[in-house]
């Protein structure tokens, strides 16, 4: 996207001055679910299993980013940046991707599908402080957890990912309790995967359940459940009546739409919508490289829109625009910010901290 068209896209959104600028007094669109992969083809220390090289994600997302055999892990970040830069979204909140533990709580590298080091991470959030934002993974299985929690906190990060069916442990085992308390007490936000899983091998699906949270959110840890529970067509998994029963039961636990755009999940935005009490504590989010796909969404987007829609190539501002089109208000795409934003960072140099574990949002 050049930039007359980038600067047209926020003029018809409202983002802009007169000038073409963005409006500094708007809060910041944040995307709260961007996802950083790579090969290792460049030192990050990122990796794939062959049996993620062989699923049909790996496949449709290099010709989706027209990756090339090598030089991978560099030509992603390139796409990712340059997407990001040319979109309206203003923020990301980047993921790392941690891997499966052994009992002693060593990596165990054959079982684990996609590897992303925390360190790769804040190498590529450093590239752009004022975009991308660092969320750290860490398993709470990993024997060094706490340790790498107070450092990845110490190096700027905003928030730490834990995803339970591709990491295989389960948020209601106890044996986590101190993990949860020590997120509190550092202020990151929690981002928990719940829902369906099919872009990666699972161990489990009954860890994808909200009500698994429990102990997290009483440990006073401000959650956000990734995908709001929802299965796709393809699964037939529903936890989205557990995230609405939580979430009239905690005030800090918030849910996101990341995926929810595309395609065998036409069902989840509708009934997300729904519900006033999820709607106040849903964050934009879009899974970015996952695309979405406007066109299971014919009947509910106007002609134009639609149109508009599936010619858009960039897919963070497809999936917003989407998201837009469909109905969910403006204070979803503000959110994010706002919910991050009380915390200290070093790499933005921003001063701001509130109490640790007290984000209203
Ligand atoms: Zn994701």
């Amino acid at each position: 996207m050049n930039l007359d068209r980038r600067q047209f896209l926020f003029a018809a959104l409202g983002l802009t001055t007169c000038t073409g600028e963005p409006a500094a007094a708007s809060p910041p669109w944040l995307d709260a679910h961007v996802h950083l992969f790579g090969t290792g083809d460049a030192g990050s220390g990122c990796f794939l299993s062959d049996a993620q090289r062989r699923h049909l994600t790996f496949g449709l997302l290099q010709r989706l980013l027209a990756l090339p055999a090598t030089g991978m892990d560099e030509a992603y970040v390139e796409r990712l940046t340059t997407q990001l830069r040319g979109s309206p979204v203003q923020r990301a909140l980047l993921f790392a991707q941690d891997g499966r533990y052994d009992r002693d709580g060593v990596l165990d590298r054959a079982a684990t599908p996609a590897f992303v080091p925390n360190d790769w991470l804040f190498a590529v959030c450093r590239r752009d402080p004022q975009r991308l934002l660092p969320c750290v993974s860490i398993n709470p299985k990993r024997r060094d957890a706490l340790a790498e929690l107070e450092r990845c906190r110490e190096l700027g990060a905003r928030a730490v990912k834990v995803h339970p069916p591709i990491q295989d442990c389960d948020p209601a085992d106890p044996r986590f309790l101190p993990f949860w308390e020590r997120v509190a007490a550092l202020g990151l936000v929690l981002v928990v995967h719940t829902g369906s899983e099919n872009a990666a091998a699972i161990t489990s699906t009954e860890v994808c359940d909200p009500a698994r949270l429990e102990n997290a959110l009483r440990a006073g840890c401000t959650v956000v459940a990734a995908h709001a529970g929802f299965g796709s067509f393809l699964d037939g998994l529903d936890f989205f009546p557990s995230l609405q029963r939580m979430m009239r039961r905690h005030e800090r636990l918030y849910c996101d739409t990341a995926v929810l755009g595309s395609m065998f999940r036409w069902r989840n935005l509708p009934r997300l919508l729904e519900d006033e009490v999820v709607v106040a504590r849903t964050l934009h989010a879009s899974d970015w490289p996952f695309p979405s796909n406007p066109t299971v969404f014919w009947n509910k987007l106007a002609p134009g829109t639609l149109a508009r829609l599936a010619g858009e190539r960039n897919l963070f501002t497809r999936d917003l625009l989407l998201k837009r089109g469909l109905g969910l208000p403006e204070a979803v795409f503000t959110r994010g910010g706002a919910l991050l934003a009380g915390l200290r960072s070093s790499q933005t140099g921003s001063t701001s901290c509130r109490q640790p574990g007290r984000y209203s949002g």
